[in-house]
Parts: structure tokens; C-alpha cells; sequence
């Protein structure tokens, strides 16, 4: 069986402005013929473009999720052409619970695709979202940001594809995004759980982002994810008269992360000192960083170094760390 269990009373097809819900069947002791209610909204003008605007893959990623809400309430399809699917909280579960993961089932929505009609609601949510959704979009726009346990730098990314020019349309896209970075990453043997590799495949326009973070809604980001995403409209032509914003006059700086050289790991147990802040420029072999072990104190820190060159565009917040836990990752000019 390849057909989601996920309905909607909400028809894609329609014209109109119609917000609701997807109903996930949970069955469960305290609710034997229960559904999980994700919030949906489906705005449609005539032909046109369809973008799938998606938040809450990580549910304590807020600008994002922030950003969309205030959108479901804001657009009508009178200022539109085409289609506007919005998913401001995927992992709804995730989000009700302000987690990263699923409390059902500790699903990491963003390693599960392609997903499971059969498995459980994140497989599920996963499979439904690759299948319906994404099938639907020529444009697909996920929001992330740094969540609970990183912080970072504003920026937007987009994936390299095999066909060269699905990825100028990726790269003009972020670059109307308006963020000051936009990240340009391989999908060439990405991992294939993630909604970014979903979308190789199927050769969409992908748009990303990593907004701040700190299990907060920061102004600056969430201001720069909603300016985004209305200038994705713009630029795909799907918002109709004046434009809401202005379109960035100068293109992003272009970065790329690197493979294991970009990231920084903590090397032991105990409390992580950083020596650099959030966008720092750092070369290869620099001190990033040391561990204290507070229960043994006149045993010397671990120190961490930068692997690679680049500029600090992610650095993790909780000062306690276990060996294997990513304090810094790094991205460079492409
Ligand atoms: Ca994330």
C-alpha cells in the first residue's frame, strides 16, 4: 500500500481560500478512532505556479512557523495567481510540544523521507508530505532555524542539482529571498531522509532556511523569513500587483558547506567555552573551543579546533556538552 492514510476535507483543486486541517488516524487508548489535526491551508487563483510554503519540520523552530500562521491569515486569492499551499507546523506533534522531534514517536520528521504510509505519524507525516504535497508544488520552501540547542546566522539555502538548470533556478530564487547568505548546498549524495533530497527526485525549486534559533522567535529573523517568503511570491510571479516589499538590490553572499571539515564536534563530556562568536571568520587549525571538566579541576581542558576555513554561520547554545555533539559548523565562499 502506497496511498496516505492522511485526509483532507480541503480540496486542492478548488479555488478560494480554505483553512483547516489533515487528519492523521492515531488510534490510541484515550482516543480509539482519533485523528491528529495539522493545521493546512490551500489559497488558489486560477492556473498559475504552485508553492508549498512549509514550517514546523522541527517543532521548536518558531520563525517559521510564526511567519506562515500570520500569512494563512493575511493572503486571499484575489492578490494571487496560481496555488499557495501552507503547512506552518508539519511535525504538529513536534510543535504542540515545542520539541525538535515527535513525543510520539520520537520521529526527526526531517530524517524519515521518504517515509511510511504504514508507519507511525512521522513516518506517515513524511510520506503524505512527499507524495501529496510536494508532488503537487513547482516550488518548495521549508523554514527552518536553529531551534533549541543552536543559534544561527540569518540564512537561506538551496541544493545543487544534477540538472543545471533546476539549480539556477534554485540559486535565483534565494537570491530573492533577501537574506545577506545564501548557503548552496550539494544534494548530489545527500542523504536521502531529509525534505531537501526529497525534492531531487522530483527536480522541484527548493528554498530553505536556518533563522536564528534559540528555541525563541527572534524579530530580526522572523522579519527577514516573512519579507522571504512574500518575495518568493513575487519572484515566481504567483503574487499579483504592487509588490508587498521591495526586491533585494544586491545578490546574497554565496556560501557552500563543506563536508566533515566545515563542522566542529566536542571532543569530551563536560562544559564547552567557545572562543569565537556567530560570524567570525576562521582558518584551518584554529583553537574553536575547549571542554572543562568542572568535577576534576586542575585537569587540563580538551581543546577543539576548526578543521576547515570559513565563517561561523551555526554555534550550539547549552554550554553542557557530550563528546560527539556539534558546537560550531562553518560555511565558505563559493
Ligand atoms: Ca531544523
Amino acid at each position: 500500500m502506497t496511498v496516505s492514510r492522511i485526509r483532507t476535507e480541503i480540496d486542492f483543486s478548488a479555488d478560494g481560500k480554505q483553512v483547516g486541517w489533515a487528519h492523521l488516524p492515531h488510534s490510541v487508548h484515550e482516543s480509539a478512532y482519533g485523528v491528529i489535526a495539522i493545521p493546512l491551508a490551500v489559497i488558489r487563483n486560477g492556473e498559475g505556479p504552485t508553492i508549498l510554503l512549509m514550517a514546523g519540520n522541527h517543532g521548536d523552530e518558531y520563525e517559521g512557523q510564526v511567519a506562515l500562521a500570520k500569512l494563512i491569515r493575511r493572503l486571499e486569492p484575489g492578490q494571487i495567481r496560481g496555488r499557495v499551499i501552507i503547512l506552518p507546523a508539519a511535525n504538529f506533534p513536534a510543535a504542540m510540544a515545542g520539541r525538535r522531534t515527535s513525543p510520539i514517536d520520537q520521529g526527526n520528521l526531517n530524517r524519515t523521507f521518504p517515509g511510511d504510509p504504514r508507519g507511525t505519524p512521522t513516518w506517515m507525516l513524511s510520506h503524505w508530505i512527499e507524495t501529496v504535497l510536494m508532488e503537487m508544488a513547482d516550488i518548495v520552501v521549508d523554514l527552518h532555524s536553529g531551534g533549541s540547542s543552536l543559534d544561527y546566522i540569518p540564512i537561506c539555502m538551496t541544493r545543487r542539482f544534477e540538472d543545471a538548470a533546476v539549480t539556477e533556478a534554485c540559486v535565483a530564487a534565494v537570491q530573492a529571498f533577501g537574506a545577506r547568505y545564501a548557503v548552496l548546498m550539494d544534494l548530489i549524495g545527500e542523504d536521502r531522509t531529509t525534505f531537501a533530497a526529497a525534492t531531487r527526485t522530483r527536480n522541484r525549486i527548493v528554498v530553505g532556511t536556518e533563522m536564528a534559533g534559540k528555541g525563541t522567535v527572534g524579530i530580526e529573523a522572523l522579519e527577514i523569513a516573512e519579507t522571504g517568503v512574500q518575495r518568493l511570491l513575487q519572484h515566481f510571479g504567483i503574487w499579483q500587483g504592487a509588490p508587498l516589499v521591495a526586491m533585494p538590490t544586491e545578490p546574497p553572499t554565496l556560501l557552500e558547506v563543506k563536508g566533515v571539515e566545515h563542522y566542529v564536534y566536542a571532543p569530551d563530556a563536560g562544559v564547552f567555552e567557545s572562543f569565537v562568536d556567530l560570524g567570525a571568520r576562521v582558518v584551518a587549525g584554529q583553537p574553536a573551543g575547549q571542554v572543562h571538566f568542572i568535577d576534576d579541576p586542575m585537569r587540563p581542558p580538551a581543546l577543539a579546533h576548526f578543521r576547515g576555513a570559513g565563517l561561523v554561520v551555526c554555534k550550539r547554545l547549552p554550554g553542557r556538552v557530550v563528546r560527539g555533539d556539534c558546537v560550531f559548523h562553518l560555511a565558505s565562499e563559493v
